[in-house]
Formats: structure tokens, C-alpha cells, sequence
């Protein structure tokens, strides 16, 4: 390319960007974060606000190994150009200030563990299937002391390698879903991904997840951020969605 020119020929460059683009989404805690759409979907064989998730386990014990309890921590959702989703760790009480609270924004506390998602799809992007991908499910506070007293009567309490049901049935319900239902312990080397090798079943770098925003980062978010109106509309998406599949 000669130095006026500002265009590129080919598609050389377009595929890297795109590449670069998904690969960041994967390594992001967005990316990987597990939601279900608020209605059932036009096919009542396949709805899509249903999936069977597979737990691998929540945070490492001081050996290094994941345990059956959530990691938890404090967080912020801002609605950012319309769209809801994006998701800040609060800094409160560990760094001094946190500058979303210093601006009004509301925090709750939540709690993680890392999940594989057994739902087949196939991406409208790129045509490329997925299946048993691991995720990162969030529980706000209330839903996360209904799903541990489910869970600790469920398979002598150990998470890992346990089979659950979601449902979300409504757009006010936790995006997670508000019905977990207990299925069965699996073997998780059986468990296969999309090219029919077993799973990585290490959990996630939750340390990168919840990395908080720099402070550029945090005033630029908040630049364009406005306080919601009153009785406004909370977080709702829809659109995705992909049948379980027998892990
Ligand atoms: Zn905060």
C-alpha cells in the first residue's frame, strides 16, 4: 500500500480484524457470560429460553482447586448506546472510591461459577457451530441463595460435574433463569466440544473477568451514561438462542 493510499485490497485485512474481533469477545467476561433469552421462541419443540448447563465448579481453594462456592463480588450494569450488558466491578472498600458509585449508578453483590453451556447453534456471522462452550454464569444475591439450597441437597453438595436445567420465564427474571432444576452427575470426560475432544474443565481466570476498569475507561463509560428514568426498563434481551443437547 503506498503511504496516500488509506484503503487496503482484499480480504486479507477484513478477515484479521474479524478474527481479532472474536477473539476478543472470547476472552472477554462479556463474551463468555451465559443468558437466556426472556420468551420461549416461535418452535415449542425447541424453546429458547431453556438450556442444560453443565457446572465445573466456582472459586479455587488456597490449593488451587475450584470448590462448590460461588466467587462473589460487588458490580455495576450500565446501559451503554441502548444496550444493556455491560458489566463493571465495583471497586468500593478494595481501591478506595469506585467512581460508578461516586456517580449514582446502583451496585449489587453477585456470585459466579463456571459452567459448560451444552446448547448447539451454529453462528449467523460465520456459519460455525458451537457446542459446549464454557461460560460464565452470574447469580445477583437473591437468586443465588435459591439455587444454593437446591444445590447443596443435590448430589452429597458437590457442583462439579452436576447437569441442571434453566428456564427463564419472564423479561423481569434473572437472565441466568429463574427455575434450575437439578438432572444428574455426569462423567465429564465424557463430555465432548465441538471437534469431539473432551473439555478443558479448568475453571475460569476469574481474576481477568473481574479486572476493574481503568480509570480512563471508567470516565469514558460514564461520560455518555444517564441516570435511568424512573419505572424505566430494566435489562432485556432476546435473540439467541440454541438447542441442549445430550452433553
Ligand atoms: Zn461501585
Amino acid at each position: 500500500m503506498a503511504p496516500d493510499d488509506f484503503f487496503d485490497v482484499g480480504y486479507d485485512t477484513a478477515e484479521r480484524v474479524a478474527q481479532e474481533s472474536r477473539d476478543r469477545r472470547q476472552s472477554s467476561s462479556l463474551g463468555r457470560r451465559f443468558w437466556l433469552p426472556n420468551k420461549a421462541g416461535d418452535d415449542p419443540e425447541n424453546p429458547i429460553n431453556e438450556a442444560r448447563v453443565i457446572f465445573l465448579g466456582g472459586a479455587k481453594n488456597s490449593d488451587g482447586e475450584a470448590t462448590s462456592a460461588p466467587i462473589c463480588w460487588w458490580e455495576h450494569e450500565l446501559k451503554i448506546d441502548s444496550r444493556w450488558g455491560n458489566y463493571f466491578t465495583c471497586t468500593l472498600g478494595h481501591e478506595g472510591q469506585c467512581p460508578f458509585c461516586e456517580k449514582g449508578v446502583s451496585r449489587y453483590y453477585c456470585g459466579g461459577f463456571t459452567i459448560i453451556d451444552t446448547r448447539r447453534w451454529k453462528s449467523k456471522h460465520d456459519g460455525e457451530e458451537h457446542v459446549n462452550e464454557k461460560k460464565f454464569v452470574v447469580f445477583k444475591s437473591d437468586n443465588l441463595s435459591v439455587f444454593h439450597k437446591k444445590q447443596q441437597k443435590r448430589n452429597k453438595g458437590v457442583l462439579m460435574g452436576t447437569l441442571w436445567e434453566t428456564m427463564r420465564t419472564g423479561d423481569k427474571k434473572p437472565r441466568e433463569g429463574d427455575q434450575w432444576d437439578f438432572i444428574e452427575a455426569v462423567d465429564l470426560s465424557k463430555v465432548l466440544d465441538v471437534n469431539g475432544d473432551p473439555i478443558d474443565t479448568e475453571v475460569l481466570p476469574y481474576k481477568d473477568f473481574l479486572k476493574p476498569a481503568s480509570e480512563e475507561r471508567a470516565s469514558e463509560v460514564l461520560a455518555s451514561w444517564t441516570p435511568p428514568q424512573r419505572g424505566g426498563q430494566g435489562p432485556n434481551k432476546s435473540g439467541y438462542g440454541g438447542k441442549s443437547v445430550k452433553y
